[in-house]
């Protein structure tokens, strides 16, 4: 039975408190799945969000990350995206985002994930109906064009909980990156986005991954996600970087840098570190403005590709979770999710995620 009432936690306005409030529950309408949350994990854009970086509707509900068992079933909706049967009690993930309809974007130049009208999960407000559409709470509705997937059983919920978010978006950025077997990449920033990179950049058979990131700790982390050399940006001097990352990617450079650190002024060192004909992705600096100066004589000589990626198609949600599935035993992705919390203390989750106490904190109502 589904109750009349469910628990969200719900901000009125950027950096102020959450309050745990009550809204009303229904039952899906057509297209729609009801979902019981197990788990949503705080993703860095969820803290972008509180603390008014972004712009977001409030009094909001936030949480994008999300997995949970199917509490009920809207008419239409009996397959996931690959064609298995859903059914209540099932576990499934789903894309973070829905889309109104099939519009020019979905239908010619297959950029779904940029339809207009497209809507994330924990980006809007409270009042909008069905009020439960984030993730920190106890219910979620999967919303009408949504791409869902059910979820194996051997997978923890640790390991599922970031695939609809950062590993999905991680396989688009390697994809960008076009990374071809005995090649090398360097990933500027080695948080959970990172560490995630550096793993499916080696299952593409990257030979050498560099990473680059200020704290010790993710650096020691990232030797056990495919990262094969750490270097601390911060006490390296710019031409030492560029000496060990052309000795490390012979003769002449990085087939391709990605950023994922959200910090421009990183852009032009990761630019240098290319070899001719190589790829720069950025996927860290969301949020606007991101200004930067740099030698756009180098792109130029260089014949370099400039690659931005934003959202994902839904396919790269099919490719996380199989690439999570595939790789579980050879990297310890269940310790990236270091932090649980009831929805009580969502304030202290929130907390310890933006001061980067914890990698990745959960919710767990
Ligand atoms: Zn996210």
């Amino acid at each position: 039975m589904i109750p009349t009432h469910a628990k969200l936690a719900v901000y009125e306005a950027p950096n102020s408190p959450f309050q745990i409030r009550e809204y009303p529950l229904r039952a899906p309408q057509a297209g729609e799945v009801l979902v019981r949350i197990r788990m949503s994990t705080i993703c860095r854009s969820d803290i972008h969000s509180y603390q008014g970086h972004r712009p977001n509707p409030c009094p909001g509900v936030l949480g994008h990350e999300i997995i949970g068992t199917i509490a009920a079933l809207g008419s239409g909706v009996d397959k996931d995206m690959r064609g298995d049967s859903l059914a209540i009690g099932d576990r499934i993930t789903w894309s973070e985002y829905f889309i109104p309809a099939r519009n020019y974007f979905t239908d010619v130049l297959d950029l779904p994930q940029k339809s207009p009208g497209v809507e994330k999960y924990g980006h809007m407000a409270v009042a909008t109906s069905p009020h439960h559409h984030g993730g920190f709470g106890e219910y979620c509705y999967v919303l009408p064009q949504s791409w869902i997937l059910r979820l194996p059983e051997e997978l923890s919920d640790e390991e599922a909980t970031p695939i609809n978010c950062g590993v999905a978006t991680m396989i688009a950025v390697i994809e960008a990156a076009a990374i071809r077997v005995g090649q090398t990449v360097v990933v500027q920033g080695l948080g959970l986005l990172g560490l995630y990179g550096a793993a499916i950049a080696k299952a593409r058979g990257a030979r050498a991954v560099i990473g680059l990131d200020t704290i010790g700790e993710r650096r020691e982390q990232s030797y056990r996600f495919g990262v094969d050399f750490a270097i601390d940006p911060e006490t390296t001097n710019r031409s030492d970087i560029l000496h060990q990352v052309r000795g490390i990617c012979r003769p002449e450079g990085a087939d391709a840098v990605i950023e994922v650190c959200g910090a421009a002024e990183v852009i032009p060192l990761g630019i240098e570190m290319l070899r001719v004909g190589g790829t720069y992705v950025l996927a860290g600096v969301v949020n606007p403005p991101a200004m930067v100066t740099l030698d756009a004589n180098l792109l130029l000589r260089k014949l370099l590709t400039l690659r931005g990626v934003h959202n994902y198609h839904p396919r790269n949600l099919v490719e996380a979770l199989d690439f999570v599935v595939a790789n579980r035993r050879r990297y310890p992705f269940h310790e990236l999710v270091d932090a649980k919390y009831p929805l009580e203390r969502v304030d202290e989750a929130m907390a310890d995620a933006a001061e980067r106490r914890v990698l990745r904190a959960a919710i767990v109502p």
